[in-house]
């Protein structure tokens, strides 16, 4: 039998009607002839939740226990998932990670896939059940620890499914009907893409256009698996949605394809620090051994051998990095006179592979923040996307203003 993957967010699963509109959505592809592998997330709000039940225990937690922790919303919906279904007459039944195994790494609360072993999935397909709901975002260390796969790692199961078991497909439905050119919460005029090229989908993944886990898009683009973003609230059939596809297949290319934003972003500056060879090195050594996620790095102009060096990271790290930090400036690895944090700024991204091959999207860009007197504070490039920090306060104006700039409400 064929196989199709379907995965279902939070708000899919949100409640047990939810839950029974997707089952329907299942048992309909079932009698289409596939065997179909459900990934499931926890309700929407359960994983923060569980988050911050862990964050008020332990401000500085161990990882291990955070896992056993934040991955048990999607125990609940994944058997009660296998439940509706089988109160529909559809032969089901549920797995956590451990028991598939999806075995990963052990980098907790941001684990990687390692292999997903077909056999037991394989033989109770073999003895007729037609549907293994499979618990997302968790898996399993060799240390035979629970572990997650970082926020949003439910799509990333999806993907990894897809691929062990060559399925035709991989459906990511969810609580809009594709990925649009950007969020359509804070823009009205956002278009829905019919098709959109993984690099893109890649880069506006990273740069916090949460539809798609970026790992996922990794995945999927590795292993050619066909990837698409649909609607659990629409009557859906195999043209709907968005299609993650190569690059080849996309006839009418933008320059720009989409605006992404993350609201959540710190900006730190380590105040005189000694400008030497190996300063660099010093400081983002322990910040990445302290697991600190950093992304922009800007070094000030020197004066007297003194420079300021300025980062940064999501603004959950800061404390972490502030400790990282004191322990190299104890131990005289690092001197510093300051460490400043601003925890109100956010990053605005332009991201589309025209830019390869068109010149001026960063002065249309710069302009339109101007017009709107919008500061840039950080700014940092590659061949497919622009991004800068901004004061959090104005990242819905950047957003649309942006978003208006590259003409995107006519995107195809
Ligand atoms: P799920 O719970 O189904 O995994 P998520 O909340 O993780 O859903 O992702 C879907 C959300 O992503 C949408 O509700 C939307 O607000 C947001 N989003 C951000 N950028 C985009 C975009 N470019 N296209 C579509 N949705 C986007
Ligand atoms: N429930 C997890 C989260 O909220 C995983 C997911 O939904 O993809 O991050
Ligand atoms: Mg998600």
């Amino acid at each position: 039998m064929p196989v199709l993957v379907m995965k279902f967010g939070g708000t899919s699963v949100a409640d047990l009607a939810r839950v029974r509109n997707a089952a329907e959505k299942v048992k309909r592809e079932v009698e289409r002839g596939y065997d179909v592998i459900v990934v499931v997330s926890a309700m929407s709000g359960k994983t923060n939740e569980l988050v911050g039940w862990v964050e008020q225990t332990s401000p500085l937690f161990d990882a291990r226990e955070y896992d056993a922790v934040v991955s048990s919303g999607e125990n609940v919906t994944a058997g009660l998932m296998a439940l509706t279904l089988q109160e529909m007459d559809v032969p089901a039944r549920s797995w956590q990670g451990w028991q598939v195994p999806l075995k990963t790494s052990s980098a907790h609360s941001a684990a990687r896939i390692e292999a997903i072993p077909r056999a037991n999935i394989d033989q109770k397909f073999a003895e007729g059940m037609k549907v293994a709901v499979v618990a997302g975002f968790q898996g399993i260390s060799s240390e035979g620890r629970i572990t997650t796969l970082g926020r949003g790692g439910s799509d990333t199961t999806a993907v990894a499914f897809a691929a062990a078991f060559d399925a035709v497909r991989c459906d990511i439905y969810t609580d809009v009907d594709g990925v649009y050119t950007t969020d359509p919460r804070i823009e009205d005029k956002a278009r829905k893409l019919d098709r959109i090229a993984f690099e893109e989908m890649l880069e506006l993944a990273s740069l916090g256009a949460k539809v798609l886990q970026t790992r996922s898009v990794e995945l999927a683009m590795r292993y050619k698996v066909k990837l698409r973003v649909l609607s659990s609230f629409e009557d859906t059939d195999e043209n709907s949605g968005t299609l993650v596809c190569d690059e080849e297949d996309i006839v009418e290319q933008n320059v720009v394809s989409g605006v992404a934003y993350s609201r959540d972003e710190a900006k730190m500056t380590l105040i005189s620090v000694a400008d030497r060879p190996g300063i660099a090195a010093a400081i983002f050594g322990p910040l990445a051994k302290a697991g600190v996620n950093v992304d922009m790095i800007v070094q000030n102009i020197s004066e007297e051998g003194r420079t300021d060096m300025t980062f940064s990271c999501p603004v959950n790290q800061v404390a972490r990095a502030r400790e990282a930090m004191n322990k190299t400036k104890d131990a005289g690895e690092v001197n510093f006179r300051e460490l400043v944090a601003d925890t109100d700024v956010a990053k605005v991204s332009v991201v589309g592979i025209g830019m390869r091959s068109h010149a001026g999207v960063a002065s249309t860009m710069f302009d339109a923040l101007a017009a709107e007197g919008i500061n840039i504070r950080v700014i940092t490039t590659s061949e497919i996307k622009i991004s800068v920090l901004i004061d959090r306060k104005y990242m819905e104006l950047a957003v649309q203003a942006l978003h208006d700039a590259f003409g995107l409400e006519n995107a195809a």
